[in-house]
């Protein structure tokens, strides 16, 4: 095989990044382990039991209890299957901000719950007033997203939590992103912030793991007994996550990483990321274009559709928000330089398209 997996040096668009060195040395090192089989792997089993005692500390939450997921898909799934599972409603429904990921469309469909989307303010934050008016006493879980994938929002999480307290609800919160952030914001987005009983904290993301690490963590212990089912073959019990065989590569690397960077380091990325994204957002602002504000480390523009792809055709690695803005994550990957580089195209792009061509009038 003589394929190399692409560079990061155009990323700009991704949720993962590069691993820092000493997550990618963990994770070679524990590619050939299963903590699905604690038993057979017991080394990698321990691991993730500091995987989830770290995550605990960076969450604020005492006792911590979860486990290391492939990602925050299935975190989330995992998180709307407890709220099924402890709900009496003969039709349990989710209420969930429109901001909200979709693999929580996915966990509707497989987990057979209706799923109530409510709109987001003009900060793109969840509209509790709409949420108010959503719940009702079949509500099994309301979700707050504490860093959205498209612009980097943290909902009112303690708001939602007496909410979904009100009707008796489960509270789920979506760091996925965010997790690895907010701790150096003044956000109120933790366990000890809000009543929250699950979350979705990914290493893989702005934690510098390998992909896959993915995080669920459950306020108390007894809520992955909803998930357990019993492995007659194996010599543990019982098993709650959504996959059987994982990688112990994922495990090692999450712990690797929050082991180096926990909290210095990530303290010092939160900076560098915010700063380049107020670097962005400011270029992208005196070029014209309308900025959303970048309240964690994400920029969204109104650039035309035509300059967007002008720039993927150059191979930079961009998104697109649901409502057509461009969309940059600064993840540690991403550089001042890159930045620099990315606005110098744009810039020769800017001044080829507003050259007349000849014979137009
Ligand atoms: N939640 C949020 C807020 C996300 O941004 C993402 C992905 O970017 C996910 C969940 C899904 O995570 P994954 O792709 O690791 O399954």
């Amino acid at each position: 095989m003589q394929a190399e997996p692409q560079s990061f040096d155009r990323v700009l668009s991704s949720m993962c990044t590069e691993p820092h060195p000493v997550a990618r040395d963990a994770a070679e090192r524990f590619l050939a382990t299963n903590p699905g089989d604690p038993g057979t792997y017991p080394a990698v089993a321990a691991l993730e039991d500091d995987a989830i005692a770290m995550l605990g500390e960076i969450a604020d939450l005492d006792e911590p209890a979860g486990y290391v997921a492939s990602g925050g898909t299935e975190a989330n799934i995992q998180a709307v299957r407890i709220a099924r599972e402890r709900c009496e409603a003969d039709t349990p429904n989710v209420v969930m901000p429109e901001s909200g990921h979709f693999s929580f469309r996915k966990a509707a469909d497989v987990l057979g719950v209706e799923l109530r989307i409510v709109p987001t303010d003009d900060d793109y934050r969840v509209d509790l007033d709409a949420v108010r008016a959503c719940v009702d006493e079949e509500t099994a879980l309301v979700i707050g997203v504490a860093g959205t994938t498209e612009y980097g929002r943290v909902d009112p999480i303690p708001e939602l939590g007496s909410i979904a307290r009100e009707v008796d609800a489960m509270f789920h919160v979506d760091a996925a992103w965010g997790g690895f952030v907010l701790p150096f914001t003044d956000y109120e987005w933790n366990f000890a912030h809000a009543p929250v009983d699950t979350m979705a904290i990914d290493p893989h993301k702005m934690g510098q793991a390998a992909v896959p690490a993915g995080g669920l963590l459950v306020r108390s212990a007894g809520l992955l007994d909803e998930l357990a089912v019993s492995t007659p073959y194996l010599e543990s019990t019982s098993q709650a996550t959504l996959t059987g065989t994982r990688s112990g590569a994922g495990v090692a690397s999450a712990v690797a990483a929050m082991e180096e960077l926990w909290p210095a380091g990530y303290r010092s990325q939160y900076v560098r990321s915010r700063n380049n994204a107020e670097w962005l957002a400011d270029a992208l602002e005196k070029r014209g274009y309308e900025v959303v504000d970048p309240a964690l480390p994400l920029v969204a523009a109104d650039v035309p559709r035509s300059t967007f792809d002008a720039l993927r055709a150059r191979g930079w690695r961009i998104s697109r928000t649901g409502s057509g803005e461009l969309r940059i994550v600064c993840m540690p990957h991403v550089s001042r330089e890159m930045l620099a580089s990315f606005i110098g195209d744009l810039d020769r792009l800017e001044v080829r398209a507003s050259v007349p061509i000849a014979g137009d009038d």
